[in-house]
């Protein structure tokens, strides 16, 4: 079946309607990882998910060669970074795919690559595939189903090789754990030792991803390290608000590029201009005065981890060119943790109107992003994977207590936070008999063993989990 004259403005048509949030940050997270589109594609478009899984399963057919040779000539192509440019470089793709589809069948192998690469700067490469599958004749659909799970694939692996990191001394296993419902076997990563390691002996350190300070705090501790800087003479304010304080000027600066510049009041600012083109209510020092009379720090830790998604986007537009299928950012992280399935609530959809009106006059795309679904996603992450920070022995803390649950490592100890861990989170978990203990120092957590660990073993810590053992707690891989 050749391609109708008519399919081209079908293609493109289909692709205006999302084309108003085609070019925003999230440009990278969108196309290679929005959940929600995972979960649209998951949920009602069973039929193209069981193609795409029977196309990686017969993906060793001769197709491979085609394949290869348009993930070949993909590398080496440069692909366009500003918004208008990418829409000039898809509009220009389609239309070549389409012009050789309108050939015949003999050059549907060469359309494939045209219409890859339009994909590859789509923001929304699941709906681009939903209008393709109506669109373009169905071998070239085929293939390009077959390279996409395929690359999938490939990244997937990436991933796992890749992190954590070698010297840490820890890799990712998976481990059985039981049955599903329907009696296939369950798998679940979880952090083993790479190496034999010796009693004592310090296995690895890490910062978070995010962290936060209870708000009551805010002042008294760093609030980009969560410091104590009670008494500290090197204390280091924001120069626009009284909402924080930092330990460091180095701290601050790192704090303002990442996230504060989103979420400053400029409540101190003596630029009127500033001031001036302020939101009128100055939803940021509602969010923080809201945050202190809730006593919630998630909220707060989402607008920051968000921030700091924004800010890595912008960074890396700078320096890179093309996306890299070996670079992984926070959001790959975090996707793939388990979480805490929560309902919606009042207090949650307050929190999510609230994190849209502070945000999003300053990122844009952020109100299409966050959705209900996002935002408690989120949330459940921090609930099952955030560790308690506790205070420093040397500091005196007082604090209400929080309905946020953490993982408490030690029941004795205040907690000044929280914070959200790249590898820590894969610890396993046992009160009983662990066989690491883990210790703060500000929100770096250090990893060490407390028994001899055997290469292959699992390391398990004694935290909380805000769930019984057998929880449902998805799991994604
Ligand atoms: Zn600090
Ligand atoms: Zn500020």
């Amino acid at each position: 079946m050749a391609i109708q004259p008519k399919t081209v403005a079908m293609v493109t048509a289909g692709v205006a309607v999302t084309a108003g949030l085609a070019y925003m940050l999230y440009f990278d997270y969108k196309r290679r990882n929005d959940p929600t589109l995972k979960k649209k594609l998951r949920k009602e478009k069973k039929k193209v998910k069981q193609e795409m899984k029977k196309a990686q399963e017969k993906a060793k057919t001769n197709a491979l060669e085609i394949i290869e040779n348009v993930l070949k000539a993909a590398e080496k192509e440069t692909f366009p970074s500003s918004p208008e440019s990418k829409e000039k470089y898809f509009m220009e793709q389609v239309a070549a795919g389409e012009a050789l589809c309108n050939k015949g069948e003999a050059f549907y192998n060469d359309a494939v690559l045209p219409f890859y690469l339009a994909l590859k700067v789509y923001p929304a490469p699941m709906e681009l595939i939903l209008i393709y599958q109506k669109t373009v004749p169905e071998p070239v659909f085929q293939m390009l189903i077959n390279i996409m799970a395929l690359e999938q694939q490939r990244r997937q692996n990436i991933f796992y090789e890749t992190f954590p990191p070698k010297e840490t001394h820890v890799k990712l296993g998976e481990l059985p754990a039981g049955k599903n419902e329907e009696g296939t076997p369950v798998i679940r990563r979880s952090l083993i030792a790479d190496k034999d390691i010796e009693k004592d002996e310090k296995i690895y350190s890490e910062r978070p991803l995010v962290s936060a300070l209870y708000p009551e705090l805010e002042g008294s501790h760093c609030n980009f390290c969560l410091k104590s800087i009670d008494n500290d003479e090197s204390k280091v304010p924001c120069p626009h608000c009284d909402l924080v304080a930092f330990c460091s000027e180095s701290c601050r600066d790192t704090a303002e590029e990442e996230y504060h510049k989103y979420l400053c009041s400029h409540n101190t600012s003596t630029d009127t201009k500033a001031v001036d083109e302020a939101d009128d209510e100055n939803t940021a020092l509602e969010f923080a005065q809201t945050s202190k009379t809730n006593n919630t720090k998630y909220p707060y830790m989402i607008a920051r981890f968000l921030s700091s998604m924004v800010a890595e986007e912008l960074k890396k537009q700078k320096t890179e060119e093309k996306a890299s299928e070996t670079t992984f950012g926070a959001w790959d992280h975090v996707d793939r943790f388990r979480y805490l399935e929560t309902s919606p609530s009042a207090q949650s959809e307050a929190e999510i109107t609230m994190l849209k009106k502070v945000l999003g006059t300053k990122v844009q795309g952020i109100s299409e992003f966050l959705s209900d679904e996002i935002y408690l996603m989120l949330k459940g992450k921090l609930l099952y994977n955030a560790y308690g920070i506790p205070a420093s022995t040397t500091t005196t803390v007082d604090v209400r207590d929080s309905e946020e649950h953490s993982r408490v490592t030690d029941s004795e100890a205040k907690h000044i936070g929280a914070g959200l861990y790249k590898i820590s989170t894969y610890l396993g978990q046992s009160q009983d008999s662990p066989n690491v203990k883990l210790s703060f120092d500000n929100d770096e957590i250090t990893v060490t063993a407390t028994k001899a660990i055997k290469k292959g073993d699992e390391l398990l810590a004694a935290y909380t989990l805000p769930v019984g053992k057998k929880s449902t707690a998805e799991e994604k891989n």
